[in-house]
């Protein structure tokens, strides 16, 4: 009798710590995910960034190829880290993300929200004071990481 109530006692003991176990990869999970979403936001941002530098560059005939280098090395960054959290999901898990992602494009094309940032007052470089643009995510002068 009492060898039988310690094994039920055990499998309860055991079936405890599954449930928590299954309880804490969901919320893994779901830190993963946003973390995936938080990745995606900063990519999105960087390769803008760069669009727009290699636009302004172009427009002005300049070359900045250290600068350009910074943002590929970046954006490279960025995707490695996405892939390997996406290679801790399953793909149901990694589909809902994408939905995220289709979904946030569309919110920017919102005109108002592509004029506005022009018209703010300038940020400057903490490293040596030019004028940089508030999404810039290097110094278009020095490139210093801002
Ligand atoms: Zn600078």
């Amino acid at each position: 009798m009492d060898f039988d109530f310690n094994k039920i006692k055990e499998m309860g003991l055991e079936y405890a710590e599954k449930g928590k176990n299954a309880a804490k990869d969901l919320a893994e999970k779901g830190k993963t995910q946003a973390l995936i979403v938080n990745e995606q936001g900063k990519l999105l941002k960087a390769q803008r960034q760069l669009g727009a530098l290699v636009y302004s560059l172009a427009k002005g005939k300049e070359e900045n190829q250290p600068l350009v280098d910074k943002y590929i090395e970046m954006i490279d960054s960025i995707e490695g880290e996405i892939a390997r959290l996406k290679a801790s999901l399953t793909p149901a898990e990694t589909a809902e993300v994408e939905f995220t992602e289709a979904e946030e494009p569309a919110a920017e094309e919102a005109p108002a929200a592509e004029a506005a940032p022009a018209e703010k007052p300038r940020k400057t470089c903490p490293q040596c004071g030019a004028p940089v643009s508030d999404d810039a995510l290097f110094c278009n002068k020095c490139g210093a990481q801002l």
